[in-house]
């Protein structure tokens, strides 16, 4: 059975979603279909009941936390109706790094040596400063970008910071930022992953306009979800995952694998390129994109819920807030301890929660353990804070997002070394008839779900600009070609400057001849 459409949206993640949702608003003469592999809507978010102390909540095992400063995704929540509410941030936080020593403060200065707090503080101004520099449009455009892109954060660690515990801190936040070590990136991606977001402090924080500064009421799911209901019945598919695509002539046929085929006039991937690599496509895609899905990996970032009928922690005058380098290991084959980033998860209905990340090479460790022994391991790690209490739980749930298919990995796709020539026109540029979406293309908090949302909407003005250019406005053909497609306007650059040399010289003919049939006639 072949069913036509006029776009086809390939994942019904948030960013998928948001470019049919952006189509049927701006564009509804439009058909959109959207194709989702899993049996659900949300891609790496995933809002789960888990038992409390009053009954079943609503926990984030996926993405969870946004800020003021991400404006794509905070106005998105606001049209939908969502609300947000703080992250629980007062009182004693911990620190284990250097060692296996845990150490507590309660002001916003960590409980280092001094000399240790002096190198945080530098090294975080310094990458602060050298992010300013990197072009977010094209990072590979930016003064150092050669050598920038030549280097891993780890040896621009080895060669910056002095101490130990200011290296364990950056180690952490990496692990659970990105759900990488920081051998594994290159610097030039690490930095426009920074000053996509605005600064260091803004990614780890959960301060004021910091990416942890809110949670989303009810999960982060309900985002898809709703955009879902705003969409016309049967638009999205589930359990559809697509096997191949091919460009014809004038269109484009979509196969899965339960063998429906599409007919369409555009297509936008909105799969991570870790999943968009797994895909047939004929013609084959250009070599700047093969390149940037071989060489960005997705990270592993596994994320562990744990409910209580009482926040012991807070009744203690902690935040639960932790930093940790993982602590003694307890499993042979594994460094470390499991965990890098702890922090209060208790809902908007008050029932008490701790989430736990386990990220990058602690993730991969930890994961060839028995489930039991790894659980035992985070609870043993979270009672050296916390004490006793942490063994008498509600519900304990872990998403292992390596397990995941159709995710395979997270949080984000990371660059490493030698990628990044390839960023832009391997993420962002389209092929003919295919546009690419997805938060690893975002130029604003990339690899959250701000950066999702944008480069949703951004790859759904490219399909309306294409069919339909006067349903959006002039700033909407700037975000969408800026960003996306500097290619085409240097084409049309081009072509403009080709209309004046041929208007131009028509004048100067025309005048010549003219000239020249006067002077003869007298
Ligand atoms: C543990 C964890 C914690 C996170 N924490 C945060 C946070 O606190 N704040 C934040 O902003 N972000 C966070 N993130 C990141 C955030 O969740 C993502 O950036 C965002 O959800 C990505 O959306 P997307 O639509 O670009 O991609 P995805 O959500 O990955 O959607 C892509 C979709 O494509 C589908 N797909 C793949 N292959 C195929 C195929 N062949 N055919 C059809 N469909 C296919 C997938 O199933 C998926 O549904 C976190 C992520 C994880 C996993």
């Amino acid at each position: 059975m072949t069913v036509d459409v006029d776009v086809l949206i390939v994942g019904g993640g948030i960013s998928g979603l948001t470019a049919a949702y952006t189509i049927s608003k701006r564009d509804p003469s439009l058909t959109c279909v959207v194709l989702e592999a899993k049996d659900r809507v949300g891609g790496r978010t995933f809002s789960v009941p888990l038992k409390t102390g009053t009954g079943t909540d609503i926990f984030d095992l996926g993405g969870q936390w946004v800020g003021t400063s991400q404006v794509d995704v905070m106005d998105l929540l606001k049209e939908l109706g969502i609300d947000t509410y703080s992250q629980y941030i007062q009182g004693r936080k911990f620190m284990q790094v250097d060692g296996h020593k845990i150490s507590s403060y309660t002001s916003s200065i960590p409980s280092l040596s001094f000399f240790s707090l002096i190198d945080l503080d530098r090294s975080i101004k310094k990458m602060d400063k050298m992010a300013k520099l990197v072009n977010i449009m094209d990072p590979y455009k930016s003064p150092q970008a050669k050598k920038w892109d030549a280097m891993t954060v780890e040896t621009f660690v080895s060669q910056n910071v002095w101490t130990q515990a200011a290296k364990d801190c950056l180690v952490s936040a990496t692990r659970c930022m990105m759900g990488v070590e920081l051998s594994q990136i290159s610097v030039l991606y690490f930095l426009s992953y920074v000053n996509a977001a605005g600064s260091l402090q803004k990614l780890i924080e959960a301060t004021e306009n910091c990416g942890q500064e809110f949670k989303i009421k009810g999960g982060a799911q309900q985002i898809s979800k709703q955009l879902v209901s705003k969409l016309a019945k049967d638009t999205v598919k589930l359990s559809h995952p697509v096997l191949s695509i091919e460009q014809t002539k004038d269109c484009v046929i979509v196969k899965t694998l339960n063998g429906t085929e599409f007919k369409c006039k555009s297509v936008i991937m909105a799969t991570p390129p870790n999943m968009t690599n797994k895909i047939n496509f004929k013609p084959t895609l250009p070599a700047p994109k093969k390149e940037i899905m071989n060489r960005m990996p997705v990270g592993l970032l596994n994320k562990v819920i744990i409910t209580y009928e009482k926040s012991f922690w807070r009744e203690a005058g902690c935040s639960g807030e932790i930093v940790t380098i993982g602590g003694p290991s307890t499993a042979e084959g594994c460094d470390e301890g499991p965990l890098c980033i702890v922090y209060d998860a208790t809902s908007s209905n008050n029932n008490a929660a701790l989430v736990a990340f386990i990220g990058g090479k602690q993730a991969i460790q930890w994961q060839l353990q028995l489930e039991a022994d790894r659980q035992s391991a985070v609870l043993k790690s979270l009672s050296s804070f916390f004490g006793d209490d942490v063994w008498n739980y509600k519900d304990y749930r872990e998403q292992d997002w390596g397990l995941e298919p159709y995710s395979e990995g997270s949080p984000v796709c990371c660059a490493a070394p030698g990628a990044m020539p390839y960023f832009v026109s391997g993420l962002r540029h389209s092929f003919d008839r295919i546009y690419f979406a997805g938060t690893e293309s975002a130029t604003r908090w990339c690899g959250f779900m701000n950066g999702a949302v944008q480069a949703g909407k951004r790859a759904a003005f490219e399909v309306i600009y294409r069919f339909h250019p006067q349903a959006i406005t002039r700033e909407e053909v700037n975000e969408a070609f800026v960003i996306s497609r500097t290619d085409l306007k240097l084409k049309q650059k081009s072509s403009h400057l080709q209309f004046y040399v041929f208007g131009i010289g028509t004048v100067i003919g025309a005048g010549l001849l003219f000239t020249i049939y006067f002077r003869r006639k007298s």
